[in-house]
């Protein structure tokens, strides 16, 4: 069988080979843009009408930067440059107010990115031998299938438990001698808390390793990690806008995380001026998709912020490395992994008439996990009502909440006057998360 995984020779290429692999994937990458409503318009209006624009890697600077909102307001089909027969499979990431964003994969995509997912997850020394199980959600989120189809393709035994039910978590790992877990650093730490409930000891399990992502986190909580389960974590970092995890994952020197240069394209830019920053001085991330081609995706604005890594890593990987995430350029908040935007929480509250005028957004850690509270102000008539009614109110706000941002906050009612007021520039969240 042929080995996809370990590719020496595009992992250890020297950079003129890499530049020269980005350059023609780029060129390649342009023509299918081209066949996108959205491409289409906007690529002309820079003056790339065919792959032949693109002389130099340089000439990517010519294309402007697309953003979430570029991606919303061409919902659904507006980034598609293949007739939808040719496609096999849409993920989606939550949208700022409720409109997702779509990505689509052809059947060469999704093999290519499943390669990638592949290369990351035998990066860290995992091989066929070992046993995954994969805790992050399934479905529309790209953590779990994407996932999933990389460690197959490695070989691994996949069980895929997605998230929740730490209990029946526990059970599968010592059942089945789980050796790797992906999941969110939160939840894995919040197992932890849970073995001894389950009368189950660290050394119970067959636990080696773990692939945490989705949510930022320090160091001292990868340590922590390690130490608790006495295992190694590797951070892993992606997006679904990028096809999900597996854009940059750290070798088994766990010395930050190898963003894979043949597949994007990266570059680290001052967020306020879009110029790109030196390598080592933090900035946001630019990624361009350079092997997905039913929805090409150039210059995007993942809104995180990072460094590159001067320095080379022992491993020989040529790819260079991206710092943990250390921030965000927008408000996005995460929350056990989920991406949540004040507004989409702003939008659902509103449209309930009981609702006054004033809210807050309170995130906590209660151990290991992330607790949301959306404080409401009750308009007074309501607020004095029947406390069955208020009840009632207070069940129906949270199930809108979650149809939109699919998990399920704390709500509190208020009567008016009760919550800050502002008179500039309200600050509704109030995150008293520990700071990174
Ligand atoms: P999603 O599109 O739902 O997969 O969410 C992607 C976002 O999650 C990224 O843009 C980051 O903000 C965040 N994220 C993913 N992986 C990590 C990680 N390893 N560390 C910090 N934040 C991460
Ligand atoms: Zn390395």
């Amino acid at each position: 069988m042929e080995i996809r995984y370990w590719n020496k020779e595009i992992e250890t290429a020297d950079r003129e080979k890499l530049r020269q692999i980005q350059l023609q994937r780029l060129k390649s990458i342009i023509a299918s843009a081209l066949k996108t409503p959205f491409y289409s318009r906007r690529l002309p209006s820079v003056g790339i009408h065919s792959p032949d624009d693109i002389k130099s890697l340089d000439d990517l600077r010519k294309i402007p930067f697309t953003t979430k909102d570029d991606l919303r307001q061409n919902y659904p089909k507006g980034l598609l440059s293949v007739d939808t027969s040719e496609v096999v499979r849409i993920h989606t990431s939550s949208g700022t107010t409720g409109v997702p964003t779509v990505i689509y994969l052809s059947a060469k995509d999704l093999d290519a990115a499943t390669d990638i997912m592949a290369r990351s997850i035998y990066a860290t020394g995992t091989d066929k031998t070992d046993i995954l199980q994969n805790m992050m959600s399934y479905g529309l989120f790209t953590g779990g299938l994407c996932m999933h189809y990389g460690a197959e393709r490695v070989g691994l035994m996949v069980i895929p438990a997605a998230g929740g039910n730490t209990k029946r978590q526990i059970q599968l790992m010592k059942d089945f001698r789980t050796t790797v877990l992906h999941i969110t650093p939160s939840y894995l730490l919040h197992v932890h808390s849970k073995l001894a409930e389950y009368s189950v000891a660290v050394s119970d399990l067959a636990l080696k390793k773990a692939f945490v992502g989705a949510e930022p986190h320090s160091e001292n909580t990868r340590r922590k990690i390690e130490d608790l389960f006495d295992i190694d974590a590797y951070n892993s970092y992606g997006l679904s806008e990028m096809n999900g995890p597996g854009v940059a994952f750290e070798c088994v020197y766990k010395t930050d995380l190898h963003l894979w240069e043949d597949a994007y394209i990266v570059e680290i830019i001052n967020p306020k001026t879009g110029e790109l920053v030196p390598d080592g001085k933090e900035g946001e991330v630019i990624l361009t998709n350079l092997i997905r081609h039913a929805m090409p995706l150039m210059r995007y604005r993942t809104r995180d912020l990072a460094f590159l890594h001067k320095e080379s890593c022992p491993c020989k990987r040529t790819h260079r490395r991206l710092s943990r995430i250390l921030g965000r350029t927008d408000d996005m908040l995460i929350i056990n992994g989920v991406n949540i935007f004040p507004s989409q929480i702003e939008e659902v509250i509103m449209k309930i008439p009981e609702v006054g005028t004033n809210y807050q957004i309170c995130v906590e850690k209660q151990g290991a996990l992330d607790r949301l509270i959306v404080k409401v102000e009750l308009y007074s008539k309501i607020f004095m009502g029947e406390a069955k009614q208020i009840d009632n109110l207070k069940a129906k706000i949270a199930d809108e909440l979650k149809a939109s941002i699919t998990l399920k906050p704390a709500v509190e009612l208020h009567e008016p006057g009760v919550l800050p007021v502002f008179e500039g520039k309200a600050v509704r969240v109030v995150d008293s998360r520990p700071k990174l």
